[in-house]
């Protein structure tokens, strides 16, 4: 029998190759794990926590307007985007030690250096030599992608630059739609930058529920954030005045800073994936089988990789039940379906399950709950946010198949309503569960007649 130098070599430090590194450690087995940036990844490095942290800060400029509605004297506040920085660094810098600590806590090695493949079993340190393993688990993430051909395509930054600005500029134009997109444009518009979002579609985060599309993309207005839909960048040209958008529109824009979150794309080049025959998607993304396994029998993948659901929670669930199926004999898939997600936008979403559209596909019949309303902390200052909550309701089997909330603490109220959701619950038996007052979530439970838009019939 051939002998390797290690019998797992993960190949990505992030969420999911660092929970299946661990998690295979600690059943004894001899595991590295090879990061050529920090450990982390991009949710701890680049991603989901310094975006939070982020979030937050912008979020106190609302404050002292509801403050002063509940009794505050106005008060005068700065904000320093530099001593932000530092701070957020320093929390990011203490995460990635936590990370690097329960590695190496469950006996995982670290070689803080880029891996690729030379062949099915032998990884290439690069700068240190070639080690062997027996398992290989790639787990790279992904990378953010934007049109390489598009002119001035060079004066934008992604979010990956975001993230270390040196001054925020004041004024910005994000293209994209998506999670990053709505995201950015909050972060941006709370801590006051002059904040313009485009969009090549009909309304922001496609694959949303439309109505929670249309919502948000309404409240975001209201924040002051101006949203141009149908609409793409033509060229962006560095001029003294700034950076000129130039629309598909005809429209010209000038921005001191532009971002492009359009999208991400699998981290797989010169991975030597081709070397090692693995298969891969037209996207980039590494091809796999619910266990996470390649073509190759001795090779898998797991998270932003492999293009499933990217998201943390589920590369963390992928990474678990590789290493279940590998090192506990205890075969484990991870169950993709009914996956909860949160947009840290502002107001953020949160949403499990289908849409309205989907379930209409899916089922023929739903009906629908619906419910949009000032939050009561909002009534009492005289605010005009309102929040949505929506209920999508299969026909003939009464189950909820969506739930989708907008408004504040939306992503903590969406992990509650998951469970049940994943659990096939009725509404019948939705209904039974109590109201919790007084609440923006006992709207949820408290949503007793079908909605109709104006002018439909109920069918
Ligand atoms: P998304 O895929 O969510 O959105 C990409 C956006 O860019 C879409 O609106 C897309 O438009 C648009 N786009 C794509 N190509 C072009 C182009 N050539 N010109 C103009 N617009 C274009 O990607 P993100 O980068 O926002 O996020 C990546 C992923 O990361 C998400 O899908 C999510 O899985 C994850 N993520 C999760 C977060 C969370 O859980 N809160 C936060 C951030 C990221 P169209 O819709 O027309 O295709």
């Amino acid at each position: 029998m051939a002998t390797y130098d290690y019998d797992l070599f993960v190949i990505g430090a992030g969420s999911g190759g660092v929970r299946a590194a661990r998690l295979a450690a600690m059943s004894g087995a001899k595991v590295a794990v090879a990061e050529e940036h920090r450990v982390g990844g991009t949710c701890v490095i680049r991603g989901c926590v310094p975006k939070k942290f982020m979030v937050y800060a912008s979020e106190f400029a609302s404050y002292a307007k509801v403050a002063e509605g509940y009794g505050w004297s106005p008060s005068q506040s700065t904000f320093d985007w530099s001593k932000f920085l530092e701070a957020k660094d320093r929390e990011i810098a203490r995460l990635s030690g936590i990370y690097v600590t329960n590695l190496s806590n469950a006996g995982a090695e670290i070689v803080h250096a880029r891996a690729t493949l030379k062949d099915v079993h032998t990884v290439e340190i690069v700068g240190k030599g070639v080690v062997t393993a027996d398992k290989i688990l790639v787990a790279t993430g992904g990378r953010p992608w934007s049109p390489a051909d598009l002119p001035g395509i060079e004066h934008a930054i992604t979010s990956e630059e975001a993230f270390h600005l040196p001054q925020l500029p004041k004024s910005i134009m994000i293209a994209g739609g998506g999670y990053i997109a709505v995201e950015f444009a909050g972060i941006f518009a709370g801590l006051g930058v002059d904040t313009t979002l485009v969009y090549r579609g009909a309304n922001i985060l496609r694959g949303f529920d439309d109505d929670v599309r249309s919502h948000l993309a309404e409240e975001m207005k209201k924040k002051g954030i101006k949203i141009i839909l149908g609409c793409e960048h033509a060229s962006i040209e560095k001029t003294d005045a700034g950076l000129v958008n130039h629309m598909s529109s005809g429209l010209d824009v000038v921005t001191e800073q532009v971002m492009f979150a359009t999208g991400r794309k699998p981290h797989t080049k010169g991975l030597g994936l081709e070397a090692a025959g693995v298969k891969l998607a037209d996207s980039g993304a590494v091809m796999v089988d619910r266990f996470s396994k390649t073509n190759v029998d001795n090779i898998w993948a797991v998270g932003d990789v492999t293009d499933r659901i990217n998201l943390t929670p589920v590369a963390i669930r992928e990474g678990a039940a590789f290493s279940q199926t590998e090192f506990y004999n205890n075969p484990t898939s991870f169950d993709h379906d009914m996956v909860a997600s949160a947009v840290f936008s502002q107001p953020p979403v949160g949403s499990v399950g289908q849409s309205e559209a989907d379930a209409r596909h899916e089922h023929g019949k739903v009906d629908i709950y619906l419910s949009r309303f000032r939050p009561m902390k909002t009534t009492f200052y005289g605010g005009d946010d309102r929040c949505l909550i929506k209920l999508v309701v299969a026909r003939d089997s009464q189950k909820i198949v969506g739930c989708h909330v907008v408004g504040p603490d939306s992503p903590e109220i969406i992990q509650m309503a998951a469970i049940a959701v994943k659990m096939g619950v009725t509404k019948a038996q939705w209904d039974s569960t109590c109201a919790v007052h007084p609440t923006l979530a006992e709207e949820l439970v408290t949503m007793r007649d079908k909605y109709v838009p104006a002018g439909l019939s109920a069918a």
